[in-house]
């Protein structure tokens, strides 16, 4: 089995979301005592929300390729960063380091075709929704036309991450919010929703929702596995 390294901490409520799912599909795949070789590094994320907020992405940038770099000398033969946002540096981070990054975009691109739809409605932080790292990936490599929320409801998705998610708070209000929001993506148009910030998981799942409706933590998490497991 290979041993897989996650860049944890962002927030870390879905990195123990990742932990436990790594963990539990090994066990599901390998039998009942086996369990995953994870190396996790996690990070302190009001540093991270500091750089986020300011810009700074040089800065994060580098401390992301530091821990990629700590990572692989451990030993980690992949390197998954636990956060859809941070994927912004993926390509730094791909460059710094000799095993392979795991793509969330690429993994929950290829999920979103994989069960036919072809509009997801995209939830995420505003940086993963209004920059064009993400989307535009999964335009050209997906061949996808991802709708994003009009400019008042990305706001709110966007509070609930940080102001509520990432501190722990699941709110029955935010997930009637959310469910309004979805709602209103279908009636544009949407044919699926991406899950596409890794706390969304804590608030709402599929069963919540009359669309196909996909989990970016749960497809990176089960494609560490896929990989671990996968003969060399
Ligand atoms: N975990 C979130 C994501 O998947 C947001 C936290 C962050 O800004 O990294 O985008």
């Amino acid at each position: 089995m290979r041993t897989i390294g996650l860049i944890g901490g962002m927030s870390w409520e879905s990195t123990a979301v990742y932990y436990r799912r790594i963990n539990e599909q090994v066990r599901d795949r390998c039998g009942s005592l086996h369990s995953a070789e994870v190396i996790v590094h996690s990070v302190d994320f009001a540093r991270i929300v500091a750089m986020q907020t300011a810009g700074a992405w040089d800065e994060a940038a580098r401390a992301l390729c530091d821990i990629a770099c700590k990572l692989e000398r451990a030993g980690a033969a992949c390197v998954l960063i636990c956060t859809n946002t941070m994927h912004k540096l993926a390509p730094e981070v791909t460059g710094a380091i000799g095993v392979p990054l795991l793509h969330i975009t690429d993994v929950t691109g290829e999920a979103v075709r994989g069960q036919g739809s072809k509009r997801p409605l995209l939830l995420a932080t505003k940086y993963t929704m209004e920059q064009d790292f993400y989307t535009e990936r999964m335009r050209q490599r997906w061949d996808l036309e991802p709708i994003v929320p009009e400019a008042a409801d990305r706001q709110v998705v966007h509070d609930v991450i940080f102001q509520e998610l990432c501190c722990g708070m699941v709110r029955p209000q935010s997930r009637a919010a959310y469910l309004d929001i979805i709602a209103r993506g279908k009636a544009k148009g949407a044919d699926s929703v991406i899950l596409g910030c890794t706390e969304i998981g804590l608030l709402i799942g599929a069963g919540d929702v009359d669309l196909p409706t996909l989990d970016s933590t749960l497809l990176h998490a089960d494609a560490a596995v896929d990989y671990a497991l996968a003969p060399a």
